[in-house]
């Protein structure tokens, strides 16, 4: 017979380990609240981290408020989040998009969030740089992009198509995606021959 280590139930369900001490077995209810726990400390960490950041409480729900800049004014990003079993669910405003996401995506998508804006738009000698680092028809391998709502899988493969004059990489994907690469935010190399 296994007993939850928390509650003492005997568990009839699954058995989870515990993620605090691995030598502990769970209840499927007992698992959750402590996957809570640990999620709402790490939410409660980046709320201090960044200093751009500003945590709410409303009702059942976390508002993360992501400024623009430390002076908690032009407000970037409004993050809705709510408790989903074992995972979060996250709207994300103004954009409108919902995901269900674990502590370690939510992690990631506060960071690729913040690098955003940090990119600048490249000047005209940049921009030629650009050009002449990556040429119509290089092949790329895409190591990571930098994008929340729909990224290409990293390990894809493309060619450049061209840039444009905001330095912008645009790609033709071996998946049939076009989304764009931005230099400076994504990570990707360029495959010799
Ligand atoms: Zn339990």
């Amino acid at each position: 017979m296994n007993v939850c280590s928390k509650c003492k139930n005997e568990i009839t369900g699954d058995i989870y380990i515990s993620k605090l001490n691995k030598t502990k077995i769970l209840c499927k209810n007992c698992y959750y609240a402590e996957t809570f726990c640990i999620t709402m400390s790490k939410i409660m960490q980046i709320d201090k981290k960044y200093k751009n950041i500003n945590l709410k409480i409303y009702k059942e729900k976390l508002i993360l408020e992501i400024y623009q800049d430390n002076k908690q004014k032009d407000l970037n990003k409004k993050l809705e989040i709510e408790k989903q079993q074992d995972k979060l669910k996250v709207v994300l405003l103004p954009d409108k998009i919902t995901k269900i996401i674990d502590i370690k995506d939510f992690e990631e998508l506060i960071y690729i969030i913040n690098n955003q804006k940090q990119v600048g738009i490249p000047n005209q000698k940049e921009v030629k740089l650009l050009r002449q680092k990556y040429k119509p028809g290089t092949r790329i391998e895409l190591i990571k992009m930098y994008d929340y709502i729909n990224p290409v899988s990293s390990g894809t493969i493309g060619s450049v198509d061209f840039i444009d004059d905001i330095g912008n990489i645009h790609m033709k994907w071996e998946n049939g995606s076009r989304l764009s690469l931005i230099a400076g935010l994504d990570e990707f190399r360029i495959l010799e021959d």
